[in-house]
């Protein structure tokens, strides 16, 4: 299958080569079709399928034939985070570098003047996080009475962040006759209900869960013995001083934890810069750029934050806490072994984590390999067990050379299956990008 045959333009078909794609992958094969043939499309993909492009691509072909009218979106799509908004913001840049579409973000710490301004004028597609559209459309500044099209993407996430109520008002807001593409990494009960109540028919689309041989992620636990969290945060160091770690995104399970842990890593000379919901947009965006540019070495950041979030080059995943849903653990470690490349996960487990390690490893399927005993100092000894016995010893990784030297064999894990980039993504958009005047700066960033 080529991206030709999907029945794409010439022109997004010339921005695609110049993104260095050359195959479409399975999600982008299964639903750009069917969404050009009108069908409403429910994807079931992870980030890092592709499924992006699966929507903007045709989204952008179809409207490229009609006009915007002032407050009148053409098409809505909704993303649970600002951050997961700009990146769908910049693949519209991308892929639609050669047509004239108007676009408009409708997110948390943008200033609500100049996102009036935009939508006042029309536009195309408008990319919004469930609260801020709600709260424009209730102090009547859209109408959603021109929605052709409208995307739900992330709907598990949707239904973790409690957005489901402001999914379901969207979809009632917006015309009967709209086609909805809606995409979802797992398919919860209450997910399905809302696809049974609001989607017409659709074409299931679902990509394998499974790793490609590419992505490989050697996974390690270091199992402590005592909550403390100072003691935490010095192992915590050491894993850094010891690890060959280029970067590395550190998670957390409490926004707090996050603040106090990046202040910690600081305060002792690591570059560690904190991400999470409640820190203003511009730094937020500042914060990232760093990281992508190389300039901060550890991005410290909550579940919500760092989802879906595309930074191929990450070295490793320190896991500061076990996640409370086993499923975020996947979502996390995926943040390395990206692109091709192999990375590296460090899991911190104490007491207070042996539930939350119990389904991780139910979920795995298999007993994560201890992290090296050599590596953790003498005055805490630690244990390596997992909570539920392991099928059998793993071998210990050893210390200490200038490159991680890893002896248990690596793990795939069920991380999303992650398309080939022959060329590093490419192709900054010109500075008059067809969406020049409706996106803030940082987001024409690549
Ligand atoms: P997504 O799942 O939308 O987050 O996409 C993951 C990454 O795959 C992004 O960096 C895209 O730029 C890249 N990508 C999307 N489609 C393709 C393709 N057909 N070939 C290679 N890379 C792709």
């Amino acid at each position: 299958m080529t991206f030709e045959e999907l029945g794409l333009s010439p022109n997004t078909l010339r921005a695609i080569d110049e993104a260095g794609y050359t195959t479409p992958t399975p999600i982008q094969a299964g639903a750009i079709p069917k969404v050009f043939q009108g069908q409403d499309v429910l994807g079931i993909a992870q980030t890092g399928t592709g499924k992006t492009a699966s929507f903007t691509l045709p989204m952008i072909d179809i409207l490229s034939r009609g006009r915007a009218k002032a407050r009148m979106p053409r098409s809505l799509i909704i993303e649970p985070t600002r951050e997961l908004a700009a990146q769908v913001a910049e693949n519209f840049e991308k892929y639609g570098k050669y047509h004239r579409l108007s676009m408009a973000l409708l997110i948390g710490g943008v200033s609500f003047g100049d996102q009036d301004k935009k939508l006042m004028q029309g536009v195309d597609v408008l990319i919004a996080t469930p609260g801020r559209l709600l709260d424009q459309y209730d102090r009547g500044k859209i109408l959603m009475s021109g929605v052709q099209l409208l995307v739900i993407d992330e709907a598990d996430r949707m239904l973790d962040m409690g957005f489901i109520p402001d999914i379901e008002r969207i979809f009632k807001m917006t015309p009967f006759t709209r086609q909805t593409l809606f995409f979802s990494a797992t398919m919860p009960a209450e997910i399905q209900r809302i696809v049974d109540t609001f989607l017409h028919n659709p074409a299931k689309v679902e990509t394998e869960r499974e790793a490609s041989a590419a992505t490989t992620v050697s996974q390690f636990l270091l199992s402590l013995p005592s909550n403390d969290a100072k003691t935490k945060r010095a192992k915590l160091r050491e894993i850094i001083q010891n690890e060959a770690l280029k970067n590395a995104i550190l998670f957390c399970n409490r926004k707090r934890d996050v603040d106090v842990v990046a202040k910690s890593l600081s305060r002792h000379g690591i570059s560690a810069a904190p991400i999470h919901g409640d820190l203003n947009q511009s730094i937020r965006t500042e914060t990232l750029e760093r990281f992508k540019t190389g300039d901060l070495r550890i991005l410290v950041a909550s579940d919500v934050a760092a989802r879906g979030l595309d930074i191929p080059a990450v070295s490793h995943v320190i896991n500061f806490d076990v996640p409370f849903h086993a499923e975020d653990y996947v979502h996390r470690i995926g943040r390395t072994g990206r692109a091709g490349r192999t990375g590296i996960s460090i899991t911190m487990s104490t007491p207070i984590d042996h539930k939350a390690l119990a389904s991780v490893v139910e979920m795995l399927g298999h007993p994560i390999p201890p992290y090296g005993e050599s590596q953790v100092s003498a005055s805490a000894p630690t244990t390596t067990e997992a909570p539920t016995k392991p099928s059998r010893q793993r071998p210990v990784r050893k210390r200490k050379t200038s490159k991680p030297e890893i002896t248990a064999k690596p793990v795939v894990v069920p991380t999303p299956e992650k398309p080939v980039k022959p060329k590093a993504s490419a192709t900054k958009p010109p500075a008059d990008t067809p969406f020049g005047t409706h996106v803030p700066n940082f987001f024409s960033e690549d």
